[in-house]
């Protein structure tokens, strides 16, 4: 994919971790088996029977292998910012992972990068989600003749989330190739988890205008905005409120990573308050430079409640996926 993974689904940042991945592909695992009492002991003081993570990467190993291979090359490339992959390991071992923190749920998010490709994905991720019980069956889709065939396969195949990409998939969203998609995504009221904030560069159909024209035409349409649509939080936070199944994920927003570069606005909290039941735990994992129980401490750590912690960690992806 070379450097058409080059804004693969996370924010480039400052130095935000002490974890290096180097050579040993077994490290994040080690460090994660002791981390999983730690996953394990926030979920059950909350009183939840585990978690539901909407965001989570599994791909062909070979696609991974690429994206790995960019990040591992972020530091030469941008003149020093790091972006050490946390759980570097085989694809069982990722998923044995997940499991010892208790993610009852999870997804398996790849999107193309160019026309053709899609179905391609959609095919390993009905075998994965085959031989993976605890995934979400996960589709994508790119703006192509025949999207809207391979999308309804996907929905008959059943797919239960789909992932959209417009940074790295480089297309406009509201494009009328992706029209009838997207009407019957809205119709099936499958979710669509979508990274269309600027983060971590602006693209040319990134940013709310783009996507606030797709909700337009589909005010009904599920979108899960990925990053809590990072660095323009607010303006999503907008397109939330305006429409009610609008949602948000968690993923990598509030990190101590992504804070030195998107700070997530203060003021900004009470929104994210009465939103409370339409933000979902989303993480990243395992393409993240810290390990994942940050992203739940950093969560607790805006003082919304234990509450407003269920809800998002758990309650709302159970509803929504009727878990
Ligand atoms: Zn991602």
């Amino acid at each position: 994919m070379g450097s058409s993974v080059s804004t693969a689904d996370g924010v480039n940042g400052g130095d935000g971790s002490d974890n290096t991945a180097g050579d040993d592909d077994r490290r994040g695992l080690v460090q994660g088996t002791d981390e999983a009492r730690e996953v394990r002991r926030f979920w059950e003081g909350l009183g939840l029977p585990g978690l539901v993570d909407v965001h989570t990467h599994f791909m062909p190993e070979r696609v991974l292998k690429k994206v790995w291979d960019y990040f591992d090359a972020l530091g030469p490339l941008t003149g020093g910012v790091e972006w050490p992959i946390t759980y570097r390991a085989e694809e069982l071992e990722r998923v044995g992972l997940l499991r010892e923190f208790g993610v009852r749920a999870f997804t398996s998010m790849l999107y193309p990068h160019k026309p053709g490709m899609a179905e391609w994905l959609n095919q390993w991720a009905v075998e994965f989600a085959g031989r993976t019980p605890d995934c979400l069956h996960t589709a994508t889709l790119f703006p192509e003749p025949g999207v809207a065939a391979y999308v309804q396969r996907a929905v008959d195949e059943g797919a239960r989330v789909f992932k959209a990409h417009v940074q790295v998939g480089a297309y406009d969203p509201a494009d009328e190739l992706l029209d009838p998609a997207w009407g019957l995504l809205a119709e099936a009221g499958i979710p669509v988890v979508i990274h269309c904030g600027s983060g971590p560069s602006p693209g040319k159909h990134t940013g709310p205008d783009p996507i606030g024209r797709v909700l337009a035409r589909h005010p009904r349409l599920r979108l899960v905005f990925a990053h809590m649509g990072m660095p323009e939080y607010e303006d999503f936070l907008g397109l939330a409120e305006r429409f009610g199944e609008v949602r948000l994920d968690t993923t990598m927003a509030f990190t101590d990573f992504s804070e030195q570069f998107a700070p997530f606005p203060r003021r900004a909290l009470p929104r994210i308050a009465d939103l409370g039941d339409r933000i979902l735990l989303g993480t990243d994992f395992p393409n993240i430079p810290y390990p994942y129980v940050h992203q739940l401490r950093v969560l607790e750590g805006l003082g919304l409640g234990d509450e407003w912690l269920r809800a998002v960690c758990h309650d709302n992806g159970a509803r929504l996926f009727g878990l």
